[in-house]
C-alpha cells in the first residue's frame, strides 16, 4: 500500500494523450495499482485521478464517488479504462477543481448526462450513462486521458486570472 504523489501542473505528461491499456498485461499489477490510487486519491480528498497524474501513461482512471446522496454514504470505486464517450447531452456551468491544480476552483461548462463505454477492473465492457457528480467526473477524467485539463474549457476572459493564480499557487505544491 502506498500514497503516490500527484503529478502537478506544469508536468509534460498532463498533456500526453495516453495510450490504450492493454488489459491482459496490466491485469497482473492492477490490484495494487488500483489500491494504490485509490489511497492517493483517498488521502487528497478527491474524486477521480487520472492514470498520468501519478506519472502512467495508461488509458484509465478511478474515480470515488458517494454511493448514495445520502450524507456520509460509503464511496464507490469507478474504474474506467479505455473509455469512449458514447453520447453526451444537457449542459451545466458549475466549478471544478483537480488535484494536479490544488487550490484552484474555476466554473466550466460540461454535459449534464453523459453515456460511456469501458472495461472496467474485471476487464469487462460496460456501458453506463451518468448525471451529477459522476457524469462531471467521467468528462473531468477523461479529459485527462487526452492531455487536456479543465481550466481549458473556461471562458477565455478568464485565461488571464488563471494563469495568474496557477504561478501564485504553484510556489506552494510539492
Ligand atoms: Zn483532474
Amino acid at each position: 500500500m502506498a500514497i503516490l504523489h500527484v503529478v502537478k501542473y506544469g508536468d509534460p505528461i498532463l498533456r500526453q494523450k495516453l495510450k490504450p491499456v492493454d488489459f491482459d498485461s496490466l491485469k497482473p499489477r492492477l490490484p495494487q495499482l488500483l489500491q494504490d490510487m485509490e489511497e492517493t486519491c483517498l488521502a487528497v480528498r478527491g474524486v477521480g485521478l487520472a492514470a498520468n497524474q501519478i506519472g502512467l501513461d495508461l488509458r484509465m482512471a478511478l474515480i470515488l464517488i458517494p454511493e448514495s446522496d445520502k450524507k456520509n454514504a460509503p464511496l464507490k470505486r469507478v474504474v474506467i479504462i479505455n473509455p469512449e464517450i458514447v453520447d453526451k447531452r444537457g449542459e451545466i456551468v458549475e466549478e471544478e477543481g483537480c488535484l494536479s491544480m490544488p487550490g484552484l476552483w474555476v466554473e466550466v461548462p460540461r454535459a449534464t448526462d453523459v453515456t460511456i463505454r469501458f472495461l472496467d477492473e474485471t476487464g469487462q465492457e460496460r456501458k453506463v450513462r451518468a448525471r451529477g457528480l459522476l457524469a462531471k467526473a467521467f468528462q473531468h477524467e477523461m479529459d485527462h486521458l487526452d492531455g487536456h485539463l479543465f481550466i481549458d474549457h473556461a471562458d477565455p476572459a478568464l485565461k488571464p486570472a488563471i494563469k495568474k493564480e496557477l504561478k501564485k499557487l504553484r510556489t506552494g505544491w510539492d
